[in-house]
């Protein structure tokens, strides 16, 4: 049984469909959907909504039978959005792997085709890894490999932070979160993310602006925090 509590809006899912997303947030929630049946019914429903009111959008007026030709369509197939980062997931028989800390986890579908642009892995305070994900846009995508018993400091954002929980779990002073979490954070969170002493987290995350942190002698790492931020 599933434990995914935290999915993106309504509003992102729809821009998702309708193919209005930049291609770094179409892989974050692409990955998301792989997880999650109840995001990609959704995806498929504003498809046909989309489908239909371009349909009923357009400039001639259709004839019978090709109105009936097109509603047949619709029913058969589901529509495609245009941007191809932007495509629904399907079933791959192919997996990838991706290795940090002597295990192997399985890179999430909508990455496969940028296996050449990750890594390599790299240090953080804390006992924390993050591999950079080169996806072409202005905001940073990571993965970030929290070992057990690791801690990020106490920060919030200045811009939005979305982390994708991709196996095992973390927490912090709000909630745990397990794979296929999509959560969202601005400047009005401050948190701590953690992990257990039990249990390691793989998570892929997107940053539009560098962390700042907000306790005690981490806020000496301020002048740095564009080092988390690559
Ligand atoms: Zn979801």
């Amino acid at each position: 049984m599933t434990k995914i509590q935290y999915h993106p809006t309504d509003d992102t899912l729809s821009r998702y469909a309708a193919g209005e997303l930049d291609p770094a947030s179409c892989i974050m929630l692409s990955a998301h959907l792989e997880f999650c049946s109840q995001c990609r019914q959704k995806v498929t429903d504003y498809e046909n909504i989309q489908a239909r009111q371009m349909m009923q959008n357009a400039p001639e007026p259709l004839s019978d039978e090709l109105t009936h030709m097109l509603s047949g369509i619709l029913k058969q197939t589901p529509v495609k959005p245009v941007d191809p980062e932007c495509q629904t997931v399907t079933a791959e028989t192919h997996t990838q792997f991706l290795k940090v800390n002597h295990k192997s986890f399985r890179l999430p579908r909508a990455l496969k085709r940028h296996e050449s642009h990750i890594g390599p892995w790299s240090r953080l305070p804390g006992n924390i890894k993050r591999a950079n994900v080169t996806t072409g846009g202005q905001s940073k995508m990571n993965f970030i490999y929290m070992d057990c018993n690791s801690s990020l400091p106490q920060h919030t954002h200045q811009g939005s932070e979305i982390t994708l929980v991709l196996a095992g779990e973390f927490h912090d002073e709000h909630a745990t979160y397990y794979p296929g979490d999509f959560v969202l954070q601005n400047d009005h969170h401050i948190h701590t993310p953690k992990t257990s002493a039990e249990q390691d987290c793989l998570c892929l995350t997107l940053l539009d602006a560098p962390l700042r942190f907000t306790s005690g002698l981490a806020t000496l790492l301020n002048p740095f925090s564009p080092i988390f931020f690559r």
